[in-house]
């Protein structure tokens, strides 16, 4: 199988794969260590909502499918139901509750999970590994099937075809070929001379990068169902990404989107309150996110959401970004197996919110002192552990290069 070793520039965005290892690996240990926490292991969500388009049966019965649950009593007070219930009663006294609450505003891009919602359940996701879980067949591929086709603007296989003519020589990441063709698909933009402009692409890099990044844990650690033994399977890395180098690099592409949100909510982070109710536990939360932004927004510039939606006729295409984003995470509730939908619903809540951070809000607005509830926590734990998540990926793909030279090394 060909390998492709990635190198030089990531397309749409303004910097080179080597300079996004570098930057995962500085902050790969921060966010390890972040994601530990009190405040950012706990998450609250509905696991357990009917899928909206189909009837679902493919419902996995695997051990592996399993979602561990956390009893409320086991997080801090101030997250519990009654608690936050009991702040949504008005002050005369009756619940300020008239309408059925919206599942999201004008502003962001996915479902919002409610914290105060009493059908949701706390979750310690280091309980809860993202890993293989057995979780494959008609259900799966409908769910992938159905986000490709009904909400990525229908460019997937074109894009997909197109660039996986981008082949690196194994090792080396160099072809003539791959390079005419990667230029050919950033200057024009068009294929079949239709166009496919900057925001689909983007919209697409980012499915397809999350997608990757699901493969790569699944491969990371992967379970041999003879010998019972769970481990990194190269040959599932090879055959499901690293073959492919259009999947391979919308995994750097997505990461550097994510950490451009971190980067322009640096000052909003930095004064948000961390609270779980043990102070010094808050103390260090505050410091480890306050070192994690600051480093993110020394980076050099990864990505310009800028160049996104700035004509004014690209007003409706946002409106349509959102409206398939938002589907995107209705989608995620006909996931056929509780751990993969956990991890499904997070990445695609940290993902919305990355994209409300870029696009529904401009610098001055994002002021901690002017707007202090713009996110909600759980918009914030998803955020973190989605840069998280696909960190991990890097830091596997890394991980894999050397098994999988060493394997040539061995022939
Ligand atoms: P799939 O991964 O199902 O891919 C389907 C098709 O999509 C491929 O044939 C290919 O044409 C295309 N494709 C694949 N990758 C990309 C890409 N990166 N970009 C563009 N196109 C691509 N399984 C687990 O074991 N653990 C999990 O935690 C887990 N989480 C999941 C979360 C979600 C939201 C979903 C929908 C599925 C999850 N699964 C999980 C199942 C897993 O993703 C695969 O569907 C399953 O392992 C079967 O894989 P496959 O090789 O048939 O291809």
């Amino acid at each position: 199988q060909n390998y492709c070793i990635p190198s030089g520039m990531i397309n749409d965005a303004c910097c080179e794969f080597e300079t996004v290892e570098k930057i995962n690996n500085d902050l790969a240990p921060q966010l390890r260590e972040l994601s530990k926490t009190s405040f950012f292991k706990y998450y609250k969500l509905k696991l357990y909502k009917e899928c909206p388009f189909w009837k679902e049966y493919g419902m996995c019965m695997n051990q592996a499918c399993a979602v561990e649950t956390t009893d409320e009593t086991n997080v801090p007070e101030m997250w519990r139901s009654d608690v936050l219930g009991a702040l949504q009663t008005s002050q005369a006294g009756t619940f300020f509750q008239p309408f059925k609450k919206c599942e999201y505003t004008d502003q962001d891009f996915c479902v919002v999970e409610d914290e105060s919602d009493s059908e949701g359940v706390f979750v310690n996701l280091l309980d809860n590994p993202e890993r293989f879980t057995g979780y494959a067949g008609m259900s799966a591929s409908r769910v992938w099937k159905s986000i490709y086709e009904e909400n990525c603007f229908n460019i997937a296989p074109r894009i997909d075809s197109i660039n996986n003519n981008n082949f690196g020589s194994p090792l080396t990441g160099k072809s003539q070929l791959g390079n005419i063709l990667q230029n050919v698909v950033r200057r024009s933009d068009t294929t079949d001379n239709e166009e496919v402009c900057f925001e689909k692409r983007v919209y697409y890099r980012l499915i397809s990068g999350l997608h990757s990044s699901i493969s790569i844990h699944i491969c990371d650690e992967y379970l041999n169902q003879t010998t019972g033994q769970w481990g990194p399977n190269l040959e599932c890395f090879i055959t499901r990404v690293a073959s492919h180098p259009e999947r391979l690099q919308n995994v750097y592409f997505t990461y550097i989107v994510l950490l451009r949100a971190i980067s322009k909510a640096a000052d909003y982070l930095n004064s948000y309150e961390f609270c779980t109710g043990d102070k010094n536990q808050d103390f260090r939360v505050k410091t480890m996110v306050s070192e994690l932004v600051n480093a993110a927004r020394s980076c050099p510039e990864t990505f310009d959401e800028k160049q996104m939606f700035a004509s004014p006729e690209s007003r409706l295409l946002k409106e349509e970004f959102k409206a398939r984003f938002r589907n995107v995470s209705r989608i995620m509730d006909c996931v056929g197996c509780d751990k993969c939908r956990l991890w499904g619903k997070l990445q695609i809540s940290g993902l919305g919110t990355a994209l409300k951070v870029l696009f529904s809000y401009d610098d001055e607005y994002l002021n901690p002192k002017v707007n202090p509830n713009l996110l909600t926590r759980t918009e914030i734990v998803a955020l973190f552990n989605t840069l998280n998540r696909v960190s991990e990926s890097l830091s596997a793909i890394e991980r894999f290069r050397h098994m999988y030279q060493e394997s040539i090394l061995g022939n």
